[in-house]
């Protein structure tokens, strides 16, 4: 997604300045304007959040609130195109930086997605696999998911909506994150080795890696697609937080390899992380595996517990952090100006079977 450059008189603004103009702007736009901040956001961003949360609580949210005709989303490109799904079409949504893309959703091209679908076909028959899509995906392939029977699922219901799927068909196919695909069947009892493949979009073969015999005796079809934030996650350094911190207890996302989370105590998603620190007794401690703004908020926020995050190499969300303080006012004051910048519009004929996918795991669930 291409940004424009913003202007030497938004870049040359001192910290101060930006807060003072973006509190103005935010005042004068009044109920018209929502502002969404994921938890992964910069705390500079996240003080001007009318409502927090994960990807999917915050596009709901927007959904809930058709007042607000501007909904501001300080969060990645997809989270965006789910909000415009889910309101309604007078409500207009905004990205503050076009290039906060998230590296994920990025490695399933719907152009690769079908392809992979056709070498399925040519092997087995696909309208007994159920393809399932995390929400951290594009548009044009919750389309896919939806359109081909299939639907959505966040972190926190990926268990409800695989089962759904795998009492529906023989077999699902999971996209884009490995990860949670391969955590989750694994978390219902499926062997990863005998029952899972790994469909690879770039295998120089042109077959995904993979053979036509081990398509038909898979039960789970996983995309080759990762998480680069939670990737930073490694066994060993559980082990040195265990071994450096005595009762220490480790939660992670389960968009961490599956050997990071049989290691860790326990798994699960933005919003169970939040919940069980926040409820944890005083005194406990916690070795965190998620990302860093998150867990540095978790941190100031619980004094009384000792949390910390297990990547000792700091580990933001690199795209998430392209949303800065100056881009927000700079979509802003455009919107105190009657100018609209930043729209994020799904185009109708996509949106009308990704609704239907979001759709479908709400109903599951
Ligand atoms: S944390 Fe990972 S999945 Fe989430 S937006 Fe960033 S790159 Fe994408």
């Amino acid at each position: 997604m291409f940004q424009r450059p913003l202007s030497a008189e938004y870049t040359g603004l001192t910290p101060e300045e930006t807060v003072t103009r973006i509190a103005a702007a935010k005042a004068t736009l009044g109920s018209d304007l929502a502002i969404l901040g994921h938890h992964y956001q910069r705390d500079e961003i996240i003080r001007w959040a009318d409502y927090r949360g994960d990807s999917l609580k915050l596009s709901q949210i927007a959904g809930l609130h058709p007042e607000a005709k501007y909904i501001v989303f300080c969060g990645v490109h997809f989270m965006a195109e789910s909000a415009d799904i889910l309101t309604n079409d007078d409500q207009i949504v905004i990205l503050p930086n076009m290039s906060a893309g998230c590296s994920m959703a990025d490695m399933a091209s719907i152009g690769q997605v079908e392809a992979a679908w056709e070498a399925f076909g040519e092997v087995t028959d696909t309208s007994r696999i159920i393809p399932i899509t995390y929400v951290n995906s594009t548009a044009a392939i919750k389309d896919f998911v939806g359109r081909n029977g299939g639907a959505c699922c966040t972190s926190s219901n990926a268990r409800k909506v695989v089962e759904w799927a795998l009492a529906k068909g023989d077999k699902i196919f999971f996209l884009p994150d490995q990860h949670l695909g391969r955590n989750t069947a694994v978390g219902l009892g499926l062997d990863p080795e005998a029952d899972m493949l790994l469909w690879n979009q770039n295998a120089p073969d042109g077959h995904g890696g993979t053979t036509p015999e081990k398509i038909r005796a898979s039960k789970v079809l996983l995309w080759t697609g990762h998480c680069s934030t939670h990737a930073r996650f490694k066994v060993e350094q559980i082990e040195k937080a265990r071994e450096d911190f005595p009762g220490v207890q480790v939660i992670v996302h389960p968009e961490c390899s599956l050997d990071v989370v049989k290691a860790a105590d326990l798994n699960g998603s933005t919003e169970y992380i939040l919940k069980v620190i926040s409820e944890a007794p005083a005194g406990t401690i916690w070795g965190v595996g998620t990302e860093i703004n998150l867990v540095s908020r978790l941190a100031q926020e619980h004094p009384d517990k000792t949390i910390f995050c297990l990547d000792p190499v700091v580990c933001p969300c690199s795209t998430m952090y392209r949303i800065h303080p100056h881009y927000l006012l700079w979509v802003l004051e455009n919107l105190v100006n009657g100018v609209v910048v930043n729209q994020v519009k799904v185009k109708p004929e996509i949106a009308a079977n990704a609704r239907i996918a979001l759709q479908r795991m709400l109903e599951i669930v």
